[in-house]
């Protein structure tokens, strides 16, 4: 898109830029550590101009990777959350994610919105001094909902917080994530439950990586006592001095499949402020699928267990025309055709319940900060009674593109960020939709507006929450109706 090009409903008239908030009626500034569809977006939002640098003009002499219709990128990581905070996998295939002003001192007010990595974050953070006007992608501790043992130690936390203040039974609501244990600190809890349950299947995760670095299945304890003499023996490996953390979890044995292939749901979300919560989820993002069919006679094949695109892209007979991906709408019409709307209705609520109660275990921990947001891309996998099932949650979704119709899900939904941040002052601030955003959480669970009323099986009427995962995303005539109202509002 060109600079020229008007977004839709974006308005250019005097009257509009007239209404620009703290930034005034001037160019927005932006910097972008990444070189995929974020910087596409970025460079082509009317009134926006980069801010160039040493390391943004080596990006600027390079090819973005907007992809040719129908193309593929398949040497791209699907999912590839760089290198977490203690992780030491940094390879070449993160590079897409990777920072490329990482260790660039960049100044601290010759910007309005950063679109940073975490390690830029990590090493800026505590010495920068951020401008009223600033916005920064990532809150300073988001590491506490990212690392696969602290997301669990903080549900496991507010989970026994809820039954202590509002009884058991309440503290069912965060049964969604699989029993988890960490390694090695937890080991020996984790081997009486492993006795306890014989024959069942367990999966170990590295804590700190991604894209299925360093998974395996297992179902003997002998499997861990070898991987444990190998992998984490401090003594052995003279460049680490202390073993790495795992998370060993157990398997969900019988997940969801079609056409006999399993998969797992990647959904966005965004987080504006945790203190108060206020909290927005995308309407579309896309399940993604195993290559080969699943079976648990062959629990050391990758490529049957782990739904990772970065892996099953790999596969031998992956077809990259094909892709893996399903939309997430398209996945809800499947489960309404196959098992009715009420059974999908509570599947989607049963997934709004696990993105707020993920984001409330870390609520007060998060070092909240007004310039701060966060986008957080939540894998999660079905089971075979429809259950939702928590696998974990990731601070830097891959905005990569594998192809046309990701390049468009993720200009759109990148694009509409921009809009709910509303750095321009174009919106009243009470919208509870904003193109393909719909607001969840305002301190409070947000109802939608056409005030449904959905009964429950006890005769009680429930409203309905402002949630429209897999729904219909017509953000384009969204956004010129908001902007049409947000205007008229404005004049009067
Ligand atoms: P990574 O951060 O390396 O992607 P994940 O925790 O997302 O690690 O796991 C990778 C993949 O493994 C998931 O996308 C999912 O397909 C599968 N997986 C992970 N944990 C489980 C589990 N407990 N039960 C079933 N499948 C799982």
């Amino acid at each position: 898109m060109s600079k020229n090009t008007r977004v839709p409903g974006y308005m250019q008239s005097k009257a509009a830029r007239n209404t620009r908030g703290i930034i005034g009626d001037r160019e927005i500034r932006f910097k972008c550590s990444l070189q995929n569809t974020i910087l596409d977006v970025l460079r082509g939002r009317p009134g926006w101009q980069e801010v160039p640098g040493p390391n943004i003009q080596q990006q600027n002499s390079q090819q973005n990777n907007k992809p040719a219709a129908g193309s593929q990128t398949s040497t791209q990581p699907q999912d590839g959350k760089g290198t977490k905070t203690g992780s030491t996998g940094a390879t070449p295939s993160n590079t897409q994610n990777t920072p490329a002003t990482s260790g660039g001192k960049t100044g601290d007010g010759d910007w309005d919105f950063y679109w940073c990595d975490r390690e830029w974050l990590h090493q800026n953070y505590d010495t920068m001094f951020l401008h009223e006007h600033q916005k920064i992608l990532h809150f300073r501790n988001h590491y506490e909902l990212t690392r696969k043992n602290l997301m669990v130690k903080n549900l496991k936390r507010l989970k026994k917080q809820t039954e202590r203040e509002q009884g058991k039974s309440e503290g069912l609501s965060f049964d969604f994530h699989p029993t988890t244990y960490e390694l090695p600190s937890e080991y020996h809890i984790f081997v009486e439950e492993f006795k306890r349950n014989p024959g069942i299947t367990w999966i170990m995760k590295p804590a700190a990586k991604s894209q299925g670095k360093g998974i395996f299945l297992f179902r003997r304890l002998k499997d861990i006592t070898d991987w444990k003499k190998g992998e984490y023996q401090p003594l052995t490996d003279t460049t680490r001095e202390v073993p790495e953390t795992y998370v060993v979890q157990r398997y969900i044995e019988n997940p969801y499949l079609i056409g006999g292939r399993k998969f797992d749901i990647r959904i966005y979300v965004l987080v504006v402020s945790y203190n108060p919560l206020k909290v927005w989820l995308y309407r579309d993002g896309f399940a993604r699928f195993s290559n080969t069919r699943f079976s648990l006679d062959s629990i050391e094949d990758a490529y049957v267990h782990l739904t990772n695109v970065s892996v099953q892209k790999n596969a031998p007979d992956y077809d990259p025309e094909k892709g893996c991906k399903w939309s997430t709408m398209r996945l809800r019409q499947y489960l309404t055709a196959k098992h009715g709307s009420e059974a999908v209705k509570k599947v989607f609520k049963g997934i709004d319940n696990i993105i707020t109660k993920g984001l409330q275990s870390v609520q007060k921990i998060i070092i909240n900060d007004k310039h701060c947001f966060e986008m957080y891309g939540y894998d999660i996998l079905l089971d075979s009674d429809l259950k939702p099932w928590l696998i974990e949650i990731n601070a830097s979704p891959s905005l990569t593109a594998s192809g046309k119709e990701d390049y468009e899900l993720k200009f759109g939904l990148l694009n509409d960020l921009l809009n709910v941040l509303d750095l321009e002052n174009r919106l009243t601030g009470k919208e509870k939709r904003i193109g393909g955003w719909d607001l969840l959480w305002d301190d409070g669970p947000v109802l939608a507006d056409d005030g449904n009323m959905e009964c429950t099986t006890n005769g009680t009427s429930v409203t309905t929450a402002n949630s429209f995962l897999g729904c219909h995303n017509d953000r384009k005539r969204q956004l010129r109706e908001i902007y049409t109202s947000a205007q008229a509002i404005k004049k009067t």
